[in-house]
């Protein structure tokens, strides 16, 4: 396997969490709840802590979301959840951090849109009101452009220029290098305002896969800071799930991006964590990070007549899903596990010798018996209506046995 190279860049703390070159990449998310709604607000941020997101932005967009962030954090921290909080400011964070002094202090980063806080025009005093307030509560920032608001006095001027050039570039170029210029532009105002180096990171997010990939690439080329990844507005279901991958694999495949959040639209009363899930697999299909124990599992086919298969692959995927909070703690490194559930025995044994454990279940006018593979070896042969129970407790016992305190024991499971 290829090895990634790390694009160079500082390392920014925020909070005990740190961002950049030297430590993984690292996975957040955003609440959708209403952040004067702190008691709403801070069961999602737990949830969202607890599913594995290790940095928490929150909208803080009037006086009662901003008065709600100190309760937040510090409810919170009764809870024994401390993943840091970013707060996201528009048009009014230069107001709202001044009259919040304790929610500046309370927050962990604060997310700058330049395309809404007036950098680059004449009188930049929002941005610089931002900026001195991180530098007095010792901050860090995210410069965060975003294309659905970027800075037109901007974006004006460079298509312009560009009008005026013999051969001028298509105007998605412009808008592109000018998401580039607006975030470079204002980090380097950033830094004349007295903000250290080291504490800045930088995005430039758009909604097309192609723009995201091209705008980043030339973001990671012109400026060392680390950078934030994400497609913006991602959309819905497989369509958020697979734009996100198909935009981030190839850019953290390059070594370009520090942090990443997959901005998928959940459903009405959806799961906000699946957000979560989805940054972590990303990660881990791409061999970058590993967070949990990875099931290959075969489509199916005609060979597979009935659901049973389907269902084993879903009663497993779910219970490791509810173990590993759990798991996590007591055994460490089990997220390198890897499981295969497979439907027939065309692949079944196959998949599962390469598999930590592996359960190839009967097809279509196959014996009624499903074989259980271990490290590669046959290891017994389930058959009847208990071959889940008995496949969850061949599965408890192989974790104990691997990743427990305990010595490790090679007689894990006897032959039926
Ligand atoms: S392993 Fe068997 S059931 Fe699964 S897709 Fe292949 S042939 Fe079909």
């Amino acid at each position: 396997m290829a090895e990634i190279h790390r694009r160079k860049t500082p390392t920014v703390k925020i909070g005990q969490v740190r961002v950049g070159w030297e430590v993984p990449v690292v996975v957040q998310s955003m609440t959708n709840t209403d952040t004067a709604d702190a008691k709403s607000t801070i069961e999602q941020v737990e949830a969202l802590a607890l599913a594995g997101s290790e940095l928490v932005r929150v909208t803080v967009n009037n006086d009662e979301a901003a008065a709600a962030v100190p309760e937040i954090v510090e409810g919170l921290d009764k809870r024994g959840i401390r993943v840091p909080i970013i707060g996201d400011f528009h048009y009014n964070g230069h107001l709202l951090l001044k009259k919040y002094p304790a929610t500046a202090r309370a927050l962990a980063k604060y997310r700058i849109n330049p395309g809404n806080v007036s950098v680059g025009r004449k009188n930049d005093d929002n941005f610089r009101t931002m900026i001195e307030c991180a530098i007095e509560n010792s901050k860090p920032v995210r410069i965060g452009v975003n294309w659905g608001s970027l800075d037109q006095a901007l974006l004006t001027r460079m298509m312009d220029e560009n009008s005026k050039k013999a051969e001028p570039e298509p105007a998605r170029d412009v808008m592109m290098e000018a998401m580039v210029v607006s975030a470079l532009d204002s980090a380097a105002a950033a830094e004349r305002y007295g903000l250290g180096h080291e504490m800045i990171i930088l995005s430039a997010k758009v909604s097309g896969v192609r723009d995201l990939v091209d705008v980043y690439a030339s973001l990671a080329a012109r400026c060392d800071y680390p950078l934030h990844l994400g497609l913006t507005e991602a959309g819905m279901g497989s369509k958020g799930l697979i734009a996100s991958t198909a935009g981030l694999a190839p850019l953290l495949l390059a070594g370009i991006g520090d942090t990443i959040r997959v901005s998928l639209t959940p459903k009405p009363n959806g799961d906000r964590t699946e957000e979560v899930q989805a940054a972590q697999q990303i990660l881990q299909s791409l061999s970058i990070r590993s967070f949990m124990p990875q099931v290959t599992s075969c489509p199916g086919c005609g060979r597979t007549t009935s659901t049973y298969f389907q269902e084993l692959a879903e009663q497993i995927q779910n219970y490791l899903r509810t173990s590993m909070p759990e798991w996590r703690k007591k055994y460490p490194g089990v997220e390198e596990l890897k499981l295969a559930v497979m439907g027939c025995v065309v692949n079944g044994p196959g998949e599962s010798k390469h598999a930590n454990l592996g359960i190839s279940l009967p097809g279509t006018f196959e014996d009624p018996v499903a074989p259980v593979y271990v490290d590669g070896k046959l290891a017994t042969t389930l058959r009847g209506d208990t071959i889940v129970a008995e496949f969850k407790d061949i599965l408890d016992r192989y974790v104990e046995s691997h990743y427990g305190q305990g010595a490790k024991s090679s007689e894990l499971v006897g032959t039926h």
